[in-house]
């Protein structure tokens, strides 16, 4: 899907699509209580709230769960919820994992180009940055 596809059934999320194609992180906030949510929504999920802006995220997290799958001779395969340092917890991919990745590490956002178009947040340990 590209994002002029998108635009067409899901232009509550197309911010934070276009953000991800940019390389920000953005996260939607409810102008009226405050609180951040993700995926984007047109309405506030906390008080119906609609005035959605979206804002710079830090792109930290801590893993709060995850699977892994091993399959022989390819890199380890890990889908995660991760709790980002504003609230929200969202469903991920770990990028670039280690046998060692376990509940509780701090990861950082990062950005994958699908062929498809859309450039998708993913995150990777934050423990294996210079
Ligand atoms: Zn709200």
């Amino acid at each position: 899907m590209t994002l002029a596809e998108l635009a067409d059934v899901n232009f509550d999320a197309l911010p934070f699509w276009q953000g991800t194609e940019a390389g920000d992180f953005l996260l939607a906030r409810c102008g009226d209580c405050g609180e951040a949510h993700h995926y984007p929504r047109a309405v506030c999920p906390f008080c119906r709230s609609e005035a959605i802006r979206f804002e710079p995220a830090s792109g930290k997290a801590t893993i709060y769960s995850l699977a892994v799958t091993r399959i022989p001779e390819k890199p380890l395969r890990v889908v995660a919820y991760v709790t980002l340092d504003e609230g929200p917890t969202i469903l991920t991919k770990i990028v670039d994992a280690d046998d060692a990745v376990a509940i509780g590490d701090p990861v950082r956002v990062d950005f994958e180009k699908h062929p498809e178009g859309l450039t998708a947040a993913v995150f990777r340990l934050a423990r294996n940055d210079k």
